[in-house]
């Protein structure tokens, strides 16, 4: 691991700016340990008063100190959110989630292969150096959102959950606080693979908004390669509200198949207003995966996440 400079901030206007931030460091210190991560200083943000979760405008305002473990257990999150707990439950292990927070959470790396070898050429790692998973072994990759420079996929179960709930993440910077829309705030490769976020440099991340809790049922659903401590082959979050025994409104986010926490409103757009059939499922179902590009070794998602989102429509339809 490279020495690097460790300092600890009191509040937030001494950490704003700063160039790298640690609070649960259950992802950074690996990497630091690997050789992905090399950076010169860290700017411990644990003291920081980011560790409640508050009612606001409805919903809820969760500081981004709140740790993986606390969110799931919280009572109104339980209560109104169930899609959030299951989701945050299906991740990592119950030591991690004692240690990872709601802001690091979101930031989390890819857990492409490639990535985190340092001997292989990645273009996230190294800007211009190649992607190795192009050709490579493909089993955890996109099928959504790549670009001919990075095939990764986002490995958080937390976010897919937030982004179906239309939840949105509050920054501070040197200009002041902004709140950005969880849909906004995760790039697409593109050329870039290595610019994640829409996050500016020495931008902290204070807190997560959820809005007021929507209607209906909700569930979340993971498919993986092992009962627990893996990651998401395919994922799906899942809220829907019937009307007259018709869906009324379905939103619907993806993990395990995209950069980011995918939606396609398009998709959600074809259940609405519709009985809850397998005709139905399976129309609005060929328009989400209208885009769909597999790799070879990953070729299969685009069935499973067929089957999977079947399965939820079914479990959340039921009157
Ligand atoms: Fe790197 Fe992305 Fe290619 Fe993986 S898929 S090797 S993260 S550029």
């Amino acid at each position: 691991m490279n020495p690097f400079e460790y300092v600890r901030a009191d509040e937030i206007s001494d950490a704003v700016g700063k160039p790298r931030f640690i609070a649960g460091g259950t992802n950074l210190l690996d990497l630091m340990k690997l050789g992905v991560e090399t950076p010169d200083r860290l700017t411990d943000i644990t003291r920081l008063d980011l560790k409640s979760i508050e009612d606001y405008e409805g919903g809820l305002r969760i500081g981004a100190l709140v740790s993986n473990s606390d969110l799931a257990a919280d009572m109104r999150v339980r209560r109104d959110y169930p899609v959030l707990p299951r989701a945050l439950l299906s991740g990592a292990s119950g030591q991690l989630r004692n240690m990872a927070t709601t802001g690091g959470n979101l930031l989390q790396r890819t857990r492409c292969y490639y990535f985190q070898d340092t001997d292989s050429p990645c273009n996230k790692r190294t800007p211009g150096s190649g992607c190795s998973a192009i050709g490579g072994v493909t089993r955890l990759h996109a099928i959504f959102g790549t670009s001919e420079h990075c095939i990764a996929t986002h490995p958080s179960d937390m976010a897919v959950a937030m982004q179906a709930l239309d939840a949105s993440v509050e920054v501070e910077g040197g200009d002041g606080s902004r709140r950005i829309a969880l849909s906004d705030f995760y790039r697409l490769p593109g050329d870039r693979p290595d610019l994640e976020t829409v996050l500016e440099p020495g931008e902290l991340i204070t807190a997560v908004v959820l809005p007021p809790a929507p209607p209906g049922r909700q569930t979340y659903r993971k498919v993986r390669d092992r009962a627990s401590y893996a990651f998401a082959l395919v994922s799906v979050a899942g809220i829907v509200s019937m009307e007259n025994g018709k869906i009324k409104q379905a939103k619907l986010a993806f993990g395990g198949v995209a950069p980011r926490p995918w939606r396609d409103r398009e998709f959600e757009a074809a259940l609405a207003g519709q009985a809850p059939t397998k005709e139905t499922f399976d129309a609005a179902t060929d328009i989400l995966l209208q885009d769909a590009v597999g790799q070879g070794g990953n070729d299969f998602k685009i069935p499973l996440l067929r089957r999977t989102l079947r399965a939820v429509l079914t479990e959340l339809c039921e009157e």
